[in-house]
């Protein structure tokens, strides 16, 4: 590889608002076999919307709205106090609904599972179905509901108020418009493209389905992202991992090339080789190209 060639490779790149970190960083880029794409805010928008709020089946339609408003209230209230893109959503919904949220205390982050905290002397949580079951909640007459939200997309979290499940919030995040066309793009090229998510398998599907993605690794938590990337690599495979978050970080490291969406968190651009500045996933194949084009020109 020439300098000339790695330059001018890298200044074409940076005017489609890719940005190498390095000259090895283009070079590398060529070899990419495997595509591993994190879900909420690299194939999804990130920007996930409050839908619905379901609580004790078969209650009385008269008093069902004032219920399901006092069960979003509690909700909110508890993950005012947390930071992740599925509180702010369920916040957002509840002050747009008009409710007043009590003051919660006592918050506790349970990492890709949930939350809980202490509002208006009730204990809440929300989170998986994991997280409430490794706390010994019967979660049974709730496992429908939840699938039917799941398959329509949505990301449904579980809401136990004291020692019971009292109901059901649900998000949804859509895809960005250019998902499909750059995950099809990929494939043309020959590579494989495999979204990985904290959510859960039903709502990972039915989101990978929407964008064209055959293999899916739902349900990892946060500090497992990493390690399917590793797993992934066995034999020598290259592998690159998109993705924005913190929890990102460790699978951008560990990847063969780490590409961060530049709209997500200082810590994710950090820990990647290659910063896509637009959010847009078609700066993949882009990079990918122009990295093999580079490379065939100095051979
Ligand atoms: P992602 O891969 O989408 O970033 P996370 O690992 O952060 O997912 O979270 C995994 C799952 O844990 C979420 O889909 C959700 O069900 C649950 N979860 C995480 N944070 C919260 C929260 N603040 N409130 C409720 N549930 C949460
Ligand atoms: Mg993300």
């Amino acid at each position: 590889a020439t300098p000339t060639s790695i330059m001018a490779g890298s200044g074409r790149a940076a005017e489609l608002g890719i940005l190498f970190k390095g000259g090895e960083h283009l070079e590398a880029a060529q070899g990419i076999q495997v595509v591993v794409l994190d879900k909420t805010g690299t194939v999804t928008r990130g920007k996930p919307v409050l839908t619905d709020i379901r609580t004790t089946p078969g209650i009385a339609a008269q008093g069902k709205e004032e219920a399901e408003n006092r069960l979003l209230a509690l909700t909110a209230a508890a993950e005012k106090l947390s930071e992740h893109p599925l509180a702010e959503a369920i916040v957002a919904g509840a002050v747009e609904r008009g409710l007043t949220l009590p003051e919660g205390a006592a918050f506790e982050n349970i990492p890709g599972r949930g939350i809980s905290a202490v509002v208006a002397d009730e204990a809440v949580r929300v989170g998986t179905r994991r997280m409430m079951e490794e706390s010994g909640l019967d979660i049974a007459r709730w496992t429908v509901l939840m699938k039917e939200l799941e398959q329509q997309g949505k990301t449904a979290m579980l809401i136990a108020v004291g020692e019971e499940i009292s109901g059901v919030v649900a998000v949804a995040d859509t895809i960005k418009e250019t998902s499909k066309a750059a995950v099809e793009s990929l494939q043309a090229m020959g590579i494989e493209v495999v979204m990985i998510t904290g959510d859960n398998e039903i709502t990972a599907r039915a989101i990978a389905k929407q964008a064209g993605i055959h293999k899916v690794l739902a349900e990892v938590l946060p500090e497992g992202k990493a390690e399917e990337v590793r797993k992934l690599q066995s034999g020598g495979v290259k592998v690159a991992m998109v993705g924005d978050g913190i929890n990102d970080a460790p699978a951008l490291a560990t990847a063969d090339t780490g590409m961060a969406i530049g709209t997500g968190t200082d810590v994710a651009m950090e820990a990647a080789d290659i910063t896509l500045m637009r959010g847009d996933l078609k700066s993949i194949p882009d990079a990918i190209r122009m990295s093999r084009k580079t490379m065939n020109n100095i051979k």
